[in-house]
């Protein structure tokens, strides 16, 4: 399921293949993937207009296009995924929306798929990142260069409930989820469940740099197309395995109503 960064890499590939691109036509393959506009009203307000830039908050992907008040908006939802291609034969089987490019002196630009086998992800117009944020009542991103420790720390303040949860809550940070918010919390050696009101200034500082690390790490490793190291929980998730950092018991458990793993003898 893609998270912040998946969604990182996804907005690279976009920016690589689309910045710059006039759009011919759009193909709405399967409607089921739009959000509130129809496919007709989709497709034409495209049409003719060119991909300005890109833009990620949390999970989602914004473009810019040379139309006024016009961004495209992509959530990639459980299986979400673009295939940027030169001949048609090579449209993705699970290709929900196509976007056919203009290349110079009228020849093809190739075409932009926006695949989703399981149809959990959104395609929809919206009249600016901002506003959608403010609408949505998104968190700020942990990748943003405003995210300080200090930001960080006034978000837990007067909260309560599992760490997990409010790491995993999109209104407070967008853009972690079930994997990487497990993982933060491996490195941090903190319990899933432990209440936020009884985490320590060391704590939380230890959850902030974490996370970072931990982001920036794996969009560089899924940039280089590099395995992700044996030693991360990320590899230990099933029951009877054994932390590689202190030779613990990972557990499972349900926290926010997804499975968590964690280390029962470092994580506190
Ligand atoms: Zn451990």
């Amino acid at each position: 399921m893609p998270e912040l960064p998946e969604v990182e890499i996804f907005a690279r590939y976009f920016a690589r293949h689309a910045l710059g691109q006039k759009i011919v036509r759009v193909d709405v393959r399967d409607e089921r993937i739009l959000g509130e506009i129809r496919a007709d009203a989709f497709g034409r307000k495209l049409k003719g207009s060119t991909f300005l830039s890109v833009r990620r908050h949390g999970k989602h992907l914004f473009a810019e296009t040379s139309k006024k008040d016009t961004w495209l908006h992509l959530h990639f939802g459980m299986s979400g995924d673009l295939a940027y291609y030169r001949e048609r034969e090579e449209e993705p089987r699970f290709a929900r929306i196509v976007f056919h490019f203009l290349g110079e002196k009228g020849t093809s630009g190739g075409h932009l798929a926006f695949e989703d086998m399981r149809l959990f992800g959104v395609a929809d117009l919206v009249s600016s990142p901002d506003a959608f944020i403010a609408d949505r009542g998104l968190g700020p991103d942990p990748l943003d260069a405003s995210f300080t420790f200090t930001r960080f720390a006034a978000l837990l303040e007067r909260r309560r409930g599992a760490v997990k949860s409010l790491l995993m809550s999109q209104e407070i940070i967008a853009g972690l989820g079930n994997l990487w918010v497990d993982e933060t919390l491996h490195i941090a050696a903190i319990h899933p469940r432990r209440p936020i009101d009884r985490l320590t200034k060391n704590d939380q500082r230890a959850i902030f740099n974490a996370m970072r690390r931990l982001l920036k790490d794996v969009i560089a490793r899924h940039e280089r197309g590099a395995d992700l190291p044996p030693t991360w929980l990320y590899h230990l998730r099933e029951a009877d395995a054994r932390c590689s950092r202190c030779g613990g018991n990972i557990r499972r458990m349900v926290v926010f109503g997804r499975t968590t793993y964690f280390c029962s003898k470092h994580q506190r």
